[in-house]
């Protein structure tokens, strides 16, 4: 493996740095007003970080996956919140420049690149795991496709300026899916709920509502019928992201850890063990990271890689936080301090973009061959 960055990868990863170091103080009060403000988004997109793997002549930063991974790492470890929402801008707008027609490419990739949002609504009360289950339904109207039925746990659905819904078109199961852009000021698109989370506070997580959503034939991402497709190879490389930003969360309460230890006069023995616990694992979780991150920039297959990663950086992050509480004690605990923000926000990386019980089922079907 070359992990080398090339030049743009190293831009990327420097202005990555610079936006961490001013969103880090900004963090707490984020969580308290429970908003990540929309000009943070923007900043990340004149830097280039709100659409990494997009083609520069789609107002992308057209650097690899590597340099996305080492970015998202960077701004996770700042505010796990913005880097879910830069996380899910940057999926949207890779799929939209890997599946969308020129006109669609053109309409939304250079304005997510600039910091607008894009949000990815595929999970349904019943449909998470297995999006198999969907039942919110797309039906042909003359030239238009209606979407009727409704949409839970969207991050940021609220905020989005395109949405990609996936509906139901044809019978049931995974093949009867497509995929469709849907405007966020569409009329009947409506958030019925906000929920009120453990952690990623600052991240609006919402239930839709599409009340006979009214797109023009020209909104359908990909091929009928080809939704499912579309929505797994979105999901392998939103496992990177993923993995990506836990291993940054995961970090923020390492430093933590270190200054504490650093600042007392002959840290404990079992103290030193637990932070070297957390090194050892967060190393490790890194270079399964930058593993499946290298092989997608590749262009090689990296769906069990990037399950790998997943599974084991989500579950080591989650692990190392713990250990970190373990070696401050209670003062970690406290409202407004940041190993608390990390404990709390760490957890549901486990969950979204596949459970981690998903991605062992991945991993083993790929090991087996199957
Ligand atoms: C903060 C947050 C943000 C989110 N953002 C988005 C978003 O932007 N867009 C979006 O579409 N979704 C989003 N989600 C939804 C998320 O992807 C789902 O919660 C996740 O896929 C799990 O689905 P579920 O909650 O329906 O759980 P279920 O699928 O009902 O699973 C429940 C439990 O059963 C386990 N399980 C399920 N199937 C199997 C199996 N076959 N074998 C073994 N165990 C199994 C799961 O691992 C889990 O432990 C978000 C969720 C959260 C919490």
């Amino acid at each position: 493996m070359d992990l080398r960055l090339d030049e743009r990868g190293e831009a990327i990863l420097r202005r990555a740095k610079e936006q961490r170091a001013a969103l880090a103080p900004r963090a707490a009060a984020f969580e308290a007003a429970e908003e990540v403000p929309a000009d943070v988004f923007h900043e990340l997109g004149a830097a280039g970080l709100m659409a990494v793997g997009v083609p520069e002549d789609l107002g992308g930063s057209g650097a690899g996956t590597v340099a996305y991974s080492l970015a998202m790492t960077e701004i996770a470890s700042a505010c796990a919140s913005t880097a879910v929402t830069m996380a899910v801008t940057n999926m949207v707008g890779e799929v939209i420049a890997a599946f969308g027609s020129d006109e669609q490419r053109r309409a939304y990739c250079p304005r997510l690149a600039a910091g607008e949002l894009g949000a990815f609504a595929l999970s349904e009360v019943g449909a998470g795991s297995d999006p198999g289950g969907m039942t919110t339904a797309a039906i042909q109207d003359g030239d238009d496709w209606v979407l009727t039925g409704s949409k839970q746990w969207i991050s940021h659905g609220d905020s989005a300026a395109v949405l990609v819904v996936w509906a139901r078109t044809d019978g049931p199961g995974s093949r009867g899916l497509s995929c469709f852009l849907v405007p966020g000021d569409a009329e009947n698109l409506r958030v019925v709920k906000r929920e009120d989370k453990m952690g990623l506070r600052a991240s609006h997580t919402v239930a839709l509502a599409l009340d006979g959503v009214r797109v023009p034939s020209s909104a359908l991402l990909g091929s009928r019928g080809g939704g499912f497709r579309i929505a797994m190879m979105a999901l392998d490389g939103g496992r990177i992201g993923i993995a990506s930003q836990a291993l940054g969360i995961a970090r923020a309460a390492e430093r933590a850890a270190v200054e504490h230890l650093r600042a007392l006069p002959s840290p404990e023995g079992a103290a030193l063990e637990r932070l070297a616990d957390v090194r050892t694992r967060l190393d490790a979780a890194r270079l399964l990271t930058l593993r499946a991150a290298w092989l997608k920039e590749r262009g090689e297959r990296f769906t069990r890689e990037a399950s790998i990663a997943k599974a084991f950086t989500t579950e080591a992050a989650w692990a190392s936080c713990n250990d970190v509480v373990e070696i401050l004690g209670e003062e970690a605990l406290e409202e407004g301090h940041r190993v608390d923000r990390a404990f709390r926000d760490v957890r549901v990386t486990m969950i979204y973009e596949g459970t981690s019980e998903v991605q062992r089922i991945v991993i083993g079907r790929a090991v087996l061959g199957a």
